[in-house]
């Protein structure tokens, strides 16, 4: 199970953190991909987003989602003392640190999330890279499948906080993991 975490700290009047989580586990690679094959702007669907500077295949390791790598209580710590409007920017590794892109990160942690992305996350050896799961044309937005993991006593209503417009056809309707897609569920069905 991965700790729970956050990309951005939208709750409403509170800072809550849920987690991204890396969909796969592989070895390290020895190949360090860098930021120059994409640039971040601002993106249609949501703030700043990751766009494509130059083709990008299929499996192709496009970066590295850099940060500081610390425990999950260090982090909620760390950003408890922020105002609400601050921006979370953890991903859980397996073992249950995350890495905090908010802190020695690069633009990785602007990638927006999408139900039917064209990226994914994949971790190794501590670090967390981003690849391409298919051709991506320069000036494509990148996306990933944020799959957010939340603490267990959140609310029903907080769980709407995490709401998806991705606006694909395939579109969950909320950027949680599995997990909890059947509570929102449940929860659309009572409203
Ligand atoms: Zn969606």
């Amino acid at each position: 199970m991965q700790p729970p975490m956050s990309r951005t700290g939208e709750g409403a009047g509170r800072h809550m953190c849920v987690a991204f989580s890396a969909a796969i586990l592989r070895p390290p690679s020895f190949h360090l991909p860098s930021m120059k094959r994409v640039s971040v702007r601002r993106s249609p669907i949501h703030g700043k987003g990751v766009f494509a500077l130059r083709p990008l295949s299929r499996g192709e390791r496009v970066f590295e989602y850099r940060g500081l790598v610390t425990t999950w209580r260090e982090a909620s710590r760390h950003y408890a003392r922020r105002d609400e409007e601050s921006h979370t920017f953890l991903f859980g590794l397996s073992d249950g640190r995350v890495i905090d892109g908010g802190r020695g990160g690069n633009g990785a942690r602007w990638l927006n999330h999408a139900c039917s992305a064209n990226c994914e996350a994949v971790e190794g050896a501590d670090r967390v890279y981003i690849e391409a799961i298919r051709n991506i044309a320069p000036g494509e937005e990148l996306f990933i499948d944020y799959a957010l993991e939340v603490p267990p006593k959140t609310s029903q209503k907080s769980l709407s906080d995490y709401a998806c417009r991705c606006g694909t056809r395939r579109c969950r309707g909320t950027m949680l993991g599995r997990a909890w897609r059947d509570r929102v569920r449940a929860v659309d069905r009572s409203a």
